[in-house]
């Protein structure tokens, strides 16, 4: 359904302008009104990632005349392969700074409002008042949650996308035009069913798709523009190229838009639910555990023969090509959950995974089979920060 403008037009278009947009005044359905109402617009684009990356340049080449990005993450040489605002000599650099650099190369006209942080419950909605829609890229579920309920209380649309390997998705969660975010999704899965991308990894080019649409419905919202995904789920799948629209609708009795709203609810509920099932806080609670330099050193106890043990890495096959402590056997943690052996184990077991949230799982697992299991705390990642600063992180 096609709906009004968000945006009003702003004034003529000056002659550099007809000329730098004049492809776009070329379609009848935008046309120079509809460039008025881009230079007018006040978009926010939550998270310099994979998905804001594309969102941000398409929404600068689009002359966006305001472009909020809000990140508290510094650049990591792992985000190159996908997040295309960064480069080489940005690696440590705020995101957010790289990213403004990037849009201003392309637009010098548009306004850039750097948010280097982290929303929460106090200060999101004064960020997001201060816009007319917000792109959600956002790589987890408390931040989505958030800003899902803060769009929904200014009822402002949330153009959200979500990559993972070779999968995509994206809507328009819109209250009171069709479903929230929360209405599709009322309850935060447990951690350890939604792998992140940072564990099972992610097609770098899936990103620019999803991150495009999500620009191109914020442009047609802008400016009125054919069929926002408002009451669709577009579902993407890289790896068969198919592209498929699953119709949502809007729960009556929503915790969020709905009658199931408490107008007193903290605007940070979701985080509190994801705290409780974060990894790492089952580390303790009587587990037994060894650190990583204790690790070390049962290593080259049991490379000079006195110790006898089995190492296990419970993390995907992937994550074993980027980083692995060496002479450690490898099964998977859905393997350990289906019961599988551990290969070679006949005494104690260390297991190891990448921050410690699926080895103490896999620990507990193997203990209530009676199998002597132990957990390293702090996984590979202390592991290479604290042992051998030689291996990659990811
Ligand atoms: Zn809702």
């Amino acid at each position: 359904m096609a709906r009004p403008p968000l945006v009003p037009a702003g004034p003529e278009l000056t002659a550099g302008e007809r000329t730098r947009y004049a492809r776009h005044l070329l379609l009848p359905e935008l046309g120079a009104v509809g460039q008025r109402r881009l230079r007018n617009a006040r978009v926010l684009v939550v998270g310099a990632g994979g998905l804001g990356s594309p969102a941000l340049l398409y929404l600068a080449a689009a002359g966006v005349g305001t472009l909020g990005v809000v990140d508290d993450d510094a650049v990591d040489v792992t985000n190159l392969q996908r997040q295309v605002v960064h480069g080489v000599a940005d690696v440590g650099r705020p995101k957010v700074d790289s990213a403004a650099e990037a849009v201003r190369a392309l637009s010098p006209e548009t306004e850039v409002v750097r948010h280097p942080e982290r929303l929460d419950d106090v200060g999101a909605m004064e960020v997001l008042a201060d816009y007319d829609l917000v792109l959600d890229g956002a790589d987890n579920f408390p931040t989505r949650y958030l800003v899902g309920d803060a769009c929904a209380r200014l009822g402002i649309p949330h153009v959200w996308g979500s990559v993972y390997r070779f999968d995509g998705q994206a809507s328009v969660w819109w209250a009171g035009e069709g479903p929230c975010y929360a209405c599709v999704f009322p309850t935060q899965p447990p951690a350890e069913a939604v792998p992140s991308c940072s564990v099972g990894g992610v097609l770098g080019a899936v990103c620019a798709s999803i991150g495009s649409v999500m620009a191109t419905e914020a442009v047609k919202l802008v400016t009125g523009t054919g069929e926002p995904l408002v009451g669709r789920l577009l579902v993407h799948d890289a790896l068969r190229q198919t592209w498929d629209t699953v119709p949502v609708r809007a729960d009556p009795g929503c915790r969020v838009c709905g009658s199931g709203a408490d107008a007193m609810r903290p605007l940070g509920w979701a985080s509190e639910v994801e705290s409780a099932c974060a990894p790492g806080e089952a580390t303790e609670g009587g587990r037994p555990t060894v650190t990583v330099t204790e690790l070390a050193v049962l290593l080259r106890e049991r490379d000079a023969g006195a110790a006898s043990f089995v190492l296990l890495d419970v993390r995907e096959p992937g994550e074993l090509e980027v980083a692995a402590i060496p002479g450690a056997a490898h099964l998977p943690v859905g393997r350990v959950r289906a019961g599988d052996v551990v290969p070679g184990a006949a005494g104690r077991v260390y297991v190891v995974c990448k921050v410690g949230g699926r080895s103490a799982e896999a620990v507990d697992l193997l203990r209530g089979r009676g199998v002597d299991a132990v957990d390293v705390a702090g996984g590979v990642l202390a592991w290479a920060r604290e042992v051998d600063p030689g291996i990659p992180t990811y």
